[in-house]
């Protein structure tokens, strides 16, 4: 697989979009009358096309999810270190702070350094997000039990997007769960309830090392 040379996976200021070795050839306007620019790197043998949409995120955004990577649980983050599932130098996974009525336990996984959307996540990041997702499933259907596994991932306002630093759902799922009806379900987890699932999914991870 041909490296991903046209990002660094440094971490990164999380305003503005990142255009340091970047060659921008084009710019449009969206129908939000925002403005995004086309980016084109080379690769050998091949001319990628990217859209790099610019930030959703206010100039002075105090990213929640930044401040969970460095473990950094002070004033609004919702809970603490007790939610933690599995940590590396770049990903972390949480349980998170809401859950669906009938997909009790979801994790959410981020990448450490602050990248908004998948609009500007580097591919390798995105493999990194992958695997630790896909370790949290298994650690998840082990543990849970459960009918089965999904993801989700949302981009923008129109995508539903809330927090603005990328982030993949990992969700147990049941039949019938119908847990694509009932986002407005969604619900604060007890602390306790999200810090005993945490510790059951760490247990099964810390003894079932990939
Ligand atoms: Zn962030």
């Amino acid at each position: 697989m041909q490296p991903d040379q046209g990002y660094s996976s440094s971490a990164s200021p999380h305003t503005g979009s990142r255009r340091g070795n970047s060659e921008y050839l084009d710019s449009a306007s969206d129908n939000t009358g925002r403005t995004y620019s086309i980016e084109r790197r080379p690769h050998p043998g091949e001319r990628e096309t990217i859209v790099s949409a610019s930030t959703y995120a206010p100039p002075d955004y105090n990213c929640p999810f930044c401040r969970i990577a460095r473990s950094d649980f002070s004033g609004r983050v919702i809970g603490g270190a007790e939610a933690d599932v599995l940590r590396t130098p770049d990903v972390t996974a949480f349980v998170g702070s809401h859950w669906w009525p009938r997909n009790e336990g979801s994790v959410i996984v981020i990448p450490n350094a602050h990248f908004e959307s998948i609009f500007d996540l580097p591919a390798e990041a995105a493999a990194q997000i992958h695997r630790v997702a896909q370790r949290v499933a298994v650690a998840m259907s082990h543990v849970y039990r459960c009918d089965g596994i999904s993801t989700r991932q949302h981009n923008g306002p129109g995508g539903g997007q809330e927090v603005w630093h990328y982030h993949l759902h990992v969700l147990p799922r049941w039949r019938n769960d119908r847990l694509y009806e009932r986002t407005p379900e969604r619900y604060r987890a007890p602390p306790d309830e999200r810090a005993h699932r945490a510790a059951l999914l760490r247990e099964h991870l810390d003894s079932n090392r990939a």
